[in-house]
């Protein structure tokens, strides 16, 4: 159907054309006529464009061109259109302004980073948290948290657990990290200041350590007396029980002691100074040779495959600490003469250390929790193992330090693979100078 501008047009041009035919008969020119007619139609045209294009030049608020027909259609099209436009315009512009005013008052800094690492835009906390100026827009973040930590967390795209890290303006103030992908490779990173928590953590820390260090001299008198006390030939009998008794809880009490010593020690030592090459196997070989003292009368079959010369980079302590842990679990929690393997895999990713039992295996449930502090899948079942709950979590932590990770794979009933990932970087080069390693890991010892 034809709307209404186009059939005024319509008409518009049948009448001018009829009007021209009628002229040009009276005056006997009809082609000349219609020729000057058409050609003043064209410039009438050439008019309305020209009026068109000066109009839309010039400001949008100005009201459209008075026409009719067709040309009085399209002004007021465009028009209705630009109005439209403007609407959306000022929708859009008042939503920003909210978002903007949103994340001005949100405590934590945002910055939205391209996806050359360069930024993009950044909220009024981020200017307080890390003293941002208007002009760092279009600069790489790096340049203003230079920490190497922070450089590596960004290059490493690996996005899972935040980064606390002291503030690049002040020793005394700690700011997390946490950074999320969105669009195409560009990044949003979140600051927060946890100064607080991070005082308050390291209160509890050192509270734990302190006090596991303060109680370990008087247990160690207590228990030297318990000793002699139970070794005295003339002690009644009923008395011997309850010797025996706070001799066993004692020394419970003593491990669980020097386990929460290690697990703060490698929660408060930052440094990595004592990495150097290690050479895995003589270190299995002892871990193997005193899992089996361990499991003495229990007869546990202990086998172990290892390539020789294989080294990782890290502390002797620690990785014997780890697989000292997951050997001696494999040999409490399965049954006597079963076998336990300790396996060493190489491949371009890394090395894994797995160590599997054909033990009773955990339920699927307890495996997210298995490396908390104190956590033990059965405290009934496991009370005559004499482990303090802390293994796993010593594990964990030393393996964190080592920029390695513990995946832990059990079937109830059928075993447990507990296995120890390290990223390739700490993989020594088998043509890195075998004196040099040796002496690494005596001086050491
Ligand atoms: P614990 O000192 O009690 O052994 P860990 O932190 O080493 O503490 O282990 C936590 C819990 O995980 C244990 O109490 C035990 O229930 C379970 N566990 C650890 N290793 C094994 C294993 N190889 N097989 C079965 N259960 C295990």
């Amino acid at each position: 159907m034809l709307n209404r501008g186009f059939s005024a047009e319509l008409r518009r041009v049948v009448t001018f054309t009829l009007l021209c035919v009628v002229v040009g008969l009276l005056n006997g020119y009809l082609t000349w006529t219609l020729i000057i007619g058409g050609a003043l139609y064209m410039a009438w045209m050439m008019w309305q464009i020209h009026r068109l294009d000066v109009w839309l030049q010039s400001s949008r608020d100005q009201n459209p061109p008075d026409a009719s027909g067709i040309w009085g259609d399209v002004f007021d099209n465009i028009h209705r259109l630009q109005k439209r436009q403007q609407r959306e315009k000022d929708r859009l512009k008042q939503v920003v302004r909210r978002g903007q005013e949103t994340t001005a008052a949100l405590r934590e800094g945002i910055i939205l980073l391209d996806r050359y690492g360069n930024i993009d835009w950044f909220n009024g906390s981020a200017v307080q948290l890390l003293q941002l100026r208007s002009q760092d827009q279009g600069h790489p973040l790096v340049n203003f948290i230079r920490h190497p930590a922070f450089v590596q967390y960004l290059e490493r795209k690996n996005f899972e657990l935040p980064l606390d890290l002291p503030s690049p303006h002040s020793e005394a103030v700690r700011l997390q990290y946490q950074v999320t992908n969105f669009g195409l490779g560009e990044h949003l990173v979140l600051v927060r200041d946890v100064t607080r928590v991070h005082k308050l953590e390291q209160m509890r820390k050192d509270f734990v350590a302190n006090v596991s260090h303060e109680l370990r001299t008087p247990l160690t008198v207590i228990l030297g007396y318990v000793e002699t006390l139970s070794m005295a030939p003339d002690v009644p009998e009923k008395w011997r029980k309850a010797l025996d008794q706070v001799e066993a809880q004692g020394k419970r009490m003593s491990s669980l002691l020097s386990d929460l010593i290690v697990l703060s020690k490698l929660e408060t030592d930052d440094s990595k100074t004592a990495h150097k090459p290690v050479m895995l196997k003589p270190l299995l070989l002892q871990v193997k040779s005193d899992a089996e003292v361990f499991s003495g009368e229990r007869g546990h079959q202990i086998s172990l495959t290892c390539p020789d010369d294989l080294q990782l980079l890290g502390s002797d302590k620690e990785l014997q600490s780890v697989f000292s842990n997951l050997v001696l679990n494999a040999v409490k929690y399965s049954g006597d003469h079963t076998a336990i393997h300790i396996n060493v895999s190489q491949s371009s990713l890394g090395v894994n250390v797995a160590v599997r039992d054909e033990g009773a295996g955990i339920d699927p449930v307890h495996l997210p929790r298995l490396t908390e502090r104190f956590y033990r899948v059965d405290n009934s079942r496991h009370s005559g193992t004499g482990g303090t709950g802390l293994g796993l979590a010593i594990v964990k932590h030393a393996l964190l330090r080592h920029g390695a990770k513990l995946d832990i794979e059990s079937y109830p009933g059928k075993g447990s693979t507990f296995t120890c990932i390290f990223p390739i970087q700490r993989v020594v080069a088998a043509d890195a100078p075998l004196a040099y390693k040796s002496r690494a890991i005596q001086s050491e010892r």
